[in-house]
């Protein structure tokens, strides 16, 4: 027996505590995912020393990254979205060796409550050893919702998941931020045909490589064939991708486990043309230059908002600017001003 101050907990703890920067490296490599959670731990972190871990982390993993598949998945809350992954994992865990599930929760910050990343919604592929599932917070995080989530997927990366999904809800911004980290970006949608396609925003529709309508059984069959009719027409109307990939609506039942296999076939399909074209490297380009802007955007709004001077002027500043005697402009120019002088 170990005496208390020994105990399995303390162990635990301090073996944690242990890890070393290069141990967490190793680890990933190994493909280790409680040395992979530890590491986006680190990631998540507001601390500074924890944040310089993460960075020599990031550094040594990034070369190793970039070989996955990555896939978004959005869709309003109750349309079916960890359904449709606890079927999608199987599936893909049947063709390949090991998955990760991002889950970015926009509500979050809201609500202080998580709609997504709760591991018991994806109950069977959360107990299933080849999948890692993990919330992805967006609030807190000083990189915001793209700075955490991109290096946690280059994280997943470096540890080895040929497939890594990340799902988010459909409202707000977060999807726009997840569109830019994935390869292809899945909406799910309800059999609501005629509802304005669900008050679905345009610019979603416009960002999916494909659409599936899910709870398509039974007596939902035939609005849900109606939603899938619009759905393509809707399709057709976008101006043509720039890599010449033609999103389709399929109907699945995530419930019934079916159309599952279709639609990661669609999915197989993607990468199989894009590998072909060379479109897929460029895609990768486009969002590691993406990843730079966003850093470099993080970055100056971190240096900006802690720097003593414009923390001391601003509440003034801001007051001129409600009082109406300074515009947003030159309170901000002058904010901006003082920042560089005492840079
Ligand atoms: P999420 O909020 O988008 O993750 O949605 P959930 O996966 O939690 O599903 C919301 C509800 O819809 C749950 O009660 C599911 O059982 C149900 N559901 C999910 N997929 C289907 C489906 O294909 N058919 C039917 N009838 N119900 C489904």
């Amino acid at each position: 027996m170990l005496p208390p101050e020994f105990s399995e907990e303390w162990l635990q703890r301090h073996r944690r505590r242990a890890r070393t920067t290069q141990e967490l490296i190793e680890g990933i490599e190994r493909g280790d995912t409680v040395l992979l959670s530890q590491a986006i731990t680190l990631v998540e972190s507001r601390a500074e020393r924890h944040q310089q871990q993460a960075e020599e982390i990031l550094a040594q993993c990034l070369p190793k990254a970039g070989k996955s598949m990555r896939i978004g998945i959005t869709g309003v809350p109750g349309v079916g979205k960890s359904t449709f992954i606890e079927a999608l994992g199987q599936e893909i865990l049947g063709r390949y060796g090991r998955v990760a599930v991002l889950a970015v929760d926009p509500s979050s910050s809201v609500s202080g409550g998580s709609i997504l990343g709760d591991k018991t919604r994806m109950a069977n592929l959360a107990a299933d050893k080849r999948a890692f599932i993990r919330p992805s917070p967006t609030s807190g995080v000083l990189g915001g919702v793209a700075g955490a989530t991109r290096e946690t997927l280059a994280l997943c990366e470096a540890a080895g998941f040929e497939v890594i999904l990340v799902e988010t809800v459909g409202v707000g911004q977060s999807e726009t931020l997840v569109r830019e980290m994935v390869d292809f970006f899945l909406l799910l949608l309800l059999p609501n045909a005629g509802d304005e396609l669900q008050g679905i925003k345009r610019g979603i529709m416009e960002m999916a490589d494909w659409i599936l309508v899910n709870k398509s059984e039974g007596e939902n069959r035939a609005r849900a064939r109606l939603t899938q009719a619009q759905c393509n027409n809707a399709l057709h109307l976008f101006p043509k991708k720039a890599s010449d990939w033609q999103p389709k609506a399929q109907l699945c039942s995530a419930l019934q486990q079916e159309g599952i296999a279709d639609s990661w076939q669609a999915v197989e399909d993607f990468y199989a043309q894009m590998r072909g074209s060379g479109y897929l490297q460029k895609l990768q380009i486009e969002q590691t230059e993406y990843w730079l802007q966003n850093s470099i955007e993080q970055r100056l709004k971190q240096l900006f908002f802690s720097n003593p001077q414009v923390i001391a002027q601003l509440p003034a500043l801001r007051q001129s600017v409600l009082d109406g005697t300074r515009s947003p402009f030159r309170a901000a120019d002058e904010l901006v001003a003082s920042l560089l002088k005492s840079m």
